[in-house]
């Protein structure tokens, strides 16, 4: 048994992204923390410019052509934004502006402002041209934050990446999004072990360890981005409802899928539906599993074809679903 890894670590779309390798190899390592600064150049809402900024700069004004590669990451987050009961919302970029969670300057705006705001993220006034790859946001004021899915998509292009240098046994980490890919020579039974973090703990804590070979491992938490006043926790995703942070009986959801694009957008999802509905809407997605973390201490495994799981936290109370 190979007992050898490397890690490697840089700080990149505001979180540590890590990549661990069997071999040495350092022009893969050198491709794929090259790839996720491209992407992140292109895709990031965080700074003045960006492809996706020059379609938030223009809206209401005129329609801007992008790459091919953005065009279909934003073409994906609107047809999840459009599913039926999805709180996903590609759209919600000008609430995230004005709640500046995980930023500096975050406050509780006040109702007003959260009403403008609410009238500027409706996905459908985002028009998508497929001839040119061209977007345009109907309104004066829109933008489109792909915060909740961009970090999916990018660690599903650094799979492809390793396998251009015949790397097919590896994990990404990209901050809450784990691909885990092939088998893992480490563990008898060759899988990978993704700790799943105790919630509102320190950054070691973890409730258990998820066993998964060649899956993805996508958590949606609100105790990661969040800001506490007057007693209330405000976290970072936000219900396009009411535009206020959802509230829900959940401290965080993990999805564990084929592709990490599918596990970010269902993370942010399934959180949105909460324990009942999302266990339910799972019934029709097989091809997923779940792990819901309640703010009452239980943890809820739905779909458990897909991976294994092993309870470290005793306070906790496990409860399969099915
Ligand atoms: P997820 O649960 O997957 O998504 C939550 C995020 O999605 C929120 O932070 C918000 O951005 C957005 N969101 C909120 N509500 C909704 C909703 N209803 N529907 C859809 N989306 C929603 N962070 C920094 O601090 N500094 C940076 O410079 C920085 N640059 C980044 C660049 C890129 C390309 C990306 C992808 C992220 C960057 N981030 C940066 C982090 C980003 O702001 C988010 O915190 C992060 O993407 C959230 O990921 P998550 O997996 O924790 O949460
Ligand atoms: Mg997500």
């Amino acid at each position: 048994m190979n007992d050898a890894c490397y890690t490697y670590s840089q700080q990149l779309m505001g979180t540590t992204v890590s990549l661990q390798l069997l071999t040495e190899n350092p022009q893969a390592v050198a491709a794929v923390f090259n790839t996720i600064k491209a992407l992140e150049t292109r895709l990031t809402v965080n700074r003045p410019h960006s492809e996706v900024m020059s379609i938030n700069h223009a809206a209401g004004k005129h329609a801007v052509v992008v790459s091919e590669l953005v065009f279909d990451l934003i073409k994906q987050a609107k047809q999840a934004s459009l599913l039926p009961n999805s709180s996903f919302n590609l759209a919600i970029g000008p609430l995230v502006k004005l709640w500046k969670i995980g930023f500096n300057g975050h406050r509780v705006p006040d109702a007003q402002s959260i009403n403008e705001k609410r009238r500027l993220i409706d996905p459908n006034l985002i028009e998508l041209n497929q001839h040119n790859h061209s977007v345009y946001l109907a309104k004066k004021g829109m933008e489109i934050d792909l915060g909740a899915i961009a970090k999916g998509y990018i660690a599903d292009i650094i799979k492809l990446v390793l396998a251009q240098h015949n790397i097919h046994h590896a994990i990404i980490n990209c901050g809450g999004n784990v691909l885990t890919i092939g088998s893992s020579p480490f563990t008898p039974n060759q899988h990978w072990q993704v700790g799943l973090k105790k919630p509102f703990a320190s950054a070691t804590s973890l409730l258990g360890i998820i066993q998964v070979q060649d899956k993805s491992v996508v958590t949606s938490g609100i105790y990661e981005r969040y800001f506490v006043q007057d007693d209330q926790i405000y976290h970072h995703i936000i219900n396009p409802a009411t535009g206020y942070p959802l509230n829900n009986e959940l401290d965080s959801i993990t999805i564990i899928s084929t592709n990490s694009l599918t596990g970010d957008i269902f993370s942010t999802i399934m959180y949105g539906l909460g324990c009942k509905k999302g266990l339910a809407a799972l019934n029709e997605r097989n091809s997923m599993g779940a792990i819901f973390v309640t703010k009452d201490k239980r943890i809820i495994l739905k779909n458990q074809q897909h991976f294994q799981f092993h309870l470290l936290d005793q306070s906790y109370q496990l409860c399969p679903a099915d």
